[in-house]
């Protein structure tokens, strides 16, 4: 079972991932190929990264060619398709302003330093950041100060400080944290990592409507819920709400490192000045390409009313397995990010899914998470249910 490729990866590689033995080779629409040629079906899609499956024709076409033309100038200089490729990414989120990144580690990390800018230009002394507890938001030192799970952060204490957690979809909780000092409120609408746990509407409002109330800034992390996963773009479209700041990264390069922050005018007016923040990559012609290409791509073929008409089967399917199987507890999510949480160690069943050649990903809280390519059809969700089956009784 452990190749060549594999044995070298152990050797030579920061032991920080526990691995599959398989090593990937190539892609197809809703299937990837190990180096021996098995099928997998995929219902992880990198971590909710490609949405439009792989190998999809016209998108490499148009990288390649971009890369044949150029693929980096540094933010000296303009070029085309960043523009662009911001422009619709206002249009598909409603904010105004863009900054990209490379990941959505630095795309939280700038939309924390954005926030604290705001608060430094209006002199308001508010430096304070809210977040939830089992949010996750990366691994750079900003981001992990506001990711809500102790075992991310401890190894690497002190993290940033004026960092409280309140509890998700608790509002009162929010209120108590809130004083004079409260810069930020960064939440996801749908948790990822922390096991598949929606907001609610009540509460997605609430925090809008507190943050109105104590002029604070609302952040939504949408870079893995985002990009047309729940049914709508962006997760907090769903609830009628409008952040002042968006995070976004995974889906919208369909594999392309590219990450971006994004704001309101009324944000950008006080926050972030030329010299305050920068990424040598970030932005560059590549990224932007794919960008520019995905959301065309995701308009002309409505990707997002694909996942409002597909969605329903897979929960439809999931449902039923929490009537049949034992093991099954509930099933938690929203359009084509669903949870099933099972009273039985997953990290065996993501093993047996493996062998059973179907690709899906553990979350906190005993939850085995679903996150096809959005390009996902009815017949897929058959035969990952069969497959899935099939490890369950392995
Ligand atoms: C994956 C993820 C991140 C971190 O993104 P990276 O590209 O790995 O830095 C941040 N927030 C959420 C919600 C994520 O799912």
């Amino acid at each position: 079972m452990v190749n060549k490729k594999i044995q070298a990866s152990e050797e030579n590689l920061i032991h920080v991932y526990n691995r599959f033995p398989v090593a990937l080779e190539r892609g197809d629409g809703m299937y990837v190929y190990d180096t021996d040629g098995r099928e997998y079906l995929d219902f992880a899609a990198g971590f909710a990264v490609t949405g439009l499956g792989y190998n999809h024709k016209e998108l490499n076409d148009t990288l390649k060619e971009q890369i044949d033309k150029i693929y980096h100038i540094s933010n000296l200089y303009y070029h085309e398709n960043c523009g662009e490729a911001a422009k619709e990414l206002n249009r598909i989120s409603g904010m105004d302003r863009v900054f990209f990144t490379n990941s959505g580690s630095e795309a939280n990390e700038g939309a924390l330093k954005a926030a604290r800018r705001y608060a430094y230009t209006k002199q308001t002394g508010r430096y304070e950041f809210i977040a939830m507890e089992n949010s996750f938001h990366g691994r750079s030192f900003g981001a992990v100060s506001v990711t809500g799970h102790d075992s991310y952060r401890e190894p690497f204490e002190p993290v940033v400080p004026g960092v409280r957690f309140a509890k998700f979809n608790d509002l009162d909780s929010v209120k108590e944290l809130i004083n004079d000092k409260t810069c930020a409120i960064i939440l996801e609408a749908l948790q990822g990592e922390g096991g598949i746990n929606l907001a609610s509407w009540e509460f997605m409002n609430g925090i809008r409507e507190l943050c109105d109330e104590n002029g604070i800034l609302m952040i939504c992390d949408e870079i893995q819920c985002g990009m047309g996963r729940t049914g709508d773009y962006f997760t907090y479209q769903g609830f009628g709400v409008k952040p002042d700041i968006v995070t976004m990264a995974k889906a919208i390069g369909n594999g392309i490192p590219v990450g971006a922050f994004a704001m309101t005018n009324d944000v950008a007016e006080y926050s972030l000045r030329p010299g305050d923040h920068g990424a040598t990559y970030g932005g560059n012609p590549l990224a932007c390409t794919a960008v520019k290409k995905v959301i065309e791509i995701f308009e002309r073929d409505h990707i997002v009313e694909h996942v409002r008409q597909v969605a329903p089967y897979l929960e439809k399917r999931l449902d039923e397995l929490v009537d049949e199987l034992d093991c099954v507890v509930r099933r938690k999510g929203k359009g084509l990010m669903q949870g099933l949480e099972f009273n039985i160690p997953v990290a065996e069943i993501n093993q047996k899914t493996i062998a059973e050649g179907l690709l899906v990903i553990q979350a906190q809280g005993n939850v085995i998470r679903f996150l096809p390519p959005l390009i996902m059809e009815e017949k897929h969700v058959d035969e990952m249910i069969e497959r899935l089956k099939r490890a369950l009784t392995r």
